[in-house]
């Protein structure tokens, strides 16, 4: 059905994560792939001086650590990690790369009572390509 599925994914919530991974490859059609994108909230710059060297760079490789982690035994998921604000990077993403679904949890687990997280409303608002919302 889709040819290019992007699935956000916030390092620590991994039940939501195996959910939405079975959803994107229930909907992506033949030859289609999926993504998986995990986004390092951007530390201010008047933070970021404080921060021993190298901090970054251990953060990135622990994501991407993470990342693939949660990735293992899931064949042809290809991971990203990008560094910014996650509703814009993943918007900028998928339209960069132009994705047409974005599969993606409604909100962190134990937060059932709020109708969408802050992430999952940016991305629902903001996008022009079909969002497929796991609850
Ligand atoms: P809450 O506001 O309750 O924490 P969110 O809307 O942030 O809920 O999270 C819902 C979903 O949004 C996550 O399961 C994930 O798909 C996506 N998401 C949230 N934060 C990130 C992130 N930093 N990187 C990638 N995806 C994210």
């Amino acid at each position: 059905m889709y040819k290019n599925i992007l699935v956000p994914i916030a390092i620590g919530h991994e039940p939501n994560t195996a959910t939405a991974l079975d959803v994107a490859r229930t909907l992506l059609g033949d030859g289609g792939k999926i993504t998986a994108l995990s986004v390092i909230e951007a530390i201010p710059s008047y933070i970021r001086s404080y921060l021993p060297e190298g901090q970054e760079e251990k953060s990135y490789r622990d994501v991407r650590d993470a990342l693939d982690k949660e990735l293992a035994g899931t064949e042809g998921v290809i991971p990203v990690v990008l560094t910014g604000h996650p509703g814009r990077e993943i918007l900028d993403y998928a339209q960069k790369h132009e994705v047409d679904c974005i599969v993606i949890a409604s909100h962190r687990p134990g937060f059932q009572d709020y109708f969408l997280g802050s992430t999952a409303a940016w991305v629902v608002r903001h996008t022009p390509c079909a969002v497929h919302v796991v609850r």
